[in-house]
């Protein structure tokens, strides 16, 4: 449906935005552009839009290249940020509106039946009457999507849509935007900086830094196979734990363990692991305390309670750790305790980033 092809912004003062950015949307796939501020998502989403023009690359819906086509001809629903509701429409003019000028024109009688069957899908028919102005953010937010779905765009664009709802809003919208396009079977990209929300609703994450993808995948494959030291970083939460290592002769060590190399699942990890400098990604659920040996000990400095879990801080050497345990493992401040690696779980980066195992 779309293919995003060597696509290269640079800005008016130099400054280049996006390197050589390749990626394809399959049809009514929820696809989110993941990355941290000024990666260069919503370059991509305004270069997709038309509002920008690519330096180099092409952009293509359905085999055809648009990069030369007008926005307004591009059948794209476009969400912003802040909405941009018209704040001296009611809500019902706010979504007619589209239908009421320029070549989306319809007859008022369709209309008025196109607006209604998409207020009843997000649920908005009672707000009506209403001015933006005195909705709360996620009903400016509905407002916004359903005024984007009446004009039948192939093609919905959402930047960082729940970025100004509070914290429990921001779950129950992201699941009413997912089931939303899905009952509509509209292609969406939808541009956050929040890990978990990407990883919640997306069916592929493309997950950008500095302006290059980083990974192009399914949800589940930037947590369990990050491509790279960058991608175990940014997905997960707490953030996977980093530890210099150096191998020698089937023994890797730290300044605080020593352990052979053979115990890492063999298919990942190979006995004959080239010797060198590496740094060893384990995430907090995969070093755990442990009552028999263990790979070195340590003493937990503090506690979270989060939910079902507790999360122990701890510090090996100069490296600060965490571990993900159970709220049934009442371990205290101050514990001293042996802890193990999930050895195979375990990712292997080369001091450049670049993930070996
Ligand atoms: P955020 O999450 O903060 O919105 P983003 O990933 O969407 O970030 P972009 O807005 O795409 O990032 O910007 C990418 C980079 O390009 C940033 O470093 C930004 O400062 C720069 N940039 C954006 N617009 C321009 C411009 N018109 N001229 C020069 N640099 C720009």
């Amino acid at each position: 449906m779309i293919e995003v092809i060597d696509l290269k912004k640079v800005f008016e003062n130099g400054y280049e935005a996006l390197k050589s950015v390749n990626f394809t949307i399959e049809k009514g796939d929820l696809v989110c552009l993941l990355g941290p501020s000024g990666c260069g998502k919503s370059t991509i989403l305004n270069l997709i839009a038309g509002l920008l023009s690519p330096s180099d690359g092409d952009i293509r819906f359905a085999g055809n290249s648009v990069v030369k086509t007008e926005p307004k001809d591009r059948n794209i629903g476009f969400v912003f940020q802040n909405y941009a509701l018209y704040p001296h429409m009611t809500v019902f003019e706010n979504v007619m509106f589209p239908l009421t000028v320029g070549d989306k024109k319809k007859p008022k009688a369709e209309a008025m039946a196109i607006a209604e069957k998409y207020m009843e899908l997000t649920n908005i028919g009672e707000l009506r009457n209403k001015k933006p102005g005195t909705l709360s953010g996620g009903q400016q937010q509905r407002v916004a999507i359903t005024r984007a779905l009446v004009q039948n765009p192939e093609v919905l664009l959402l930047d960082e849509p729940l970025s100004n709802l509070d914290a429990r809003l921001r779950l129950k919208i992201r699941e009413e935007i997912r089931r939303l396009v899905k009952e509509v079977g509209i292609t969406t990209i939808f541009v956050t900086h929040d890990q978990e929300e990407a990883l919640s609703i997306s069916d592929k994450i493309i997950l950008l830094n500095e302006g290059v993808v980083q990974q192009d995948d399914d949800p589940q494959n930037l947590y369990l196979e990050p491509a790279n030291l960058f991608v175990a970083q940014f997905i997960g939460n707490p953030i996977i734990n980093i530890l210099p290592v150096t191998v020698k002769d089937g023994v890797m060590s730290h300044e605080e363990f020593h352990v052979p190399t053979s115990r890492f699942a063999e298919d990942r990890f190979k006995e004959d692991m080239p010797d060198g400098s590496y740094i060893l990604g384990i995430r907090p659920e995969d070093v755990l305390p442990v009552a028999g040996e263990g790979a070195f000990d340590a003493t937990v400095h503090g506690v979270e309670l989060i939910g079902r879990e507790r999360i122990l801080n701890f510090e090996i050497g100069a490296n600060h750790l965490k571990s993900i345990v159970s709220i049934e493992n009442e371990i205290q401040e101050g514990a001293e305790l042996t802890f193990d690696f999930a050895y195979p779980k375990a990712f292997l980066f080369k001091p450049d980033g670049t993930r070996i195992y």
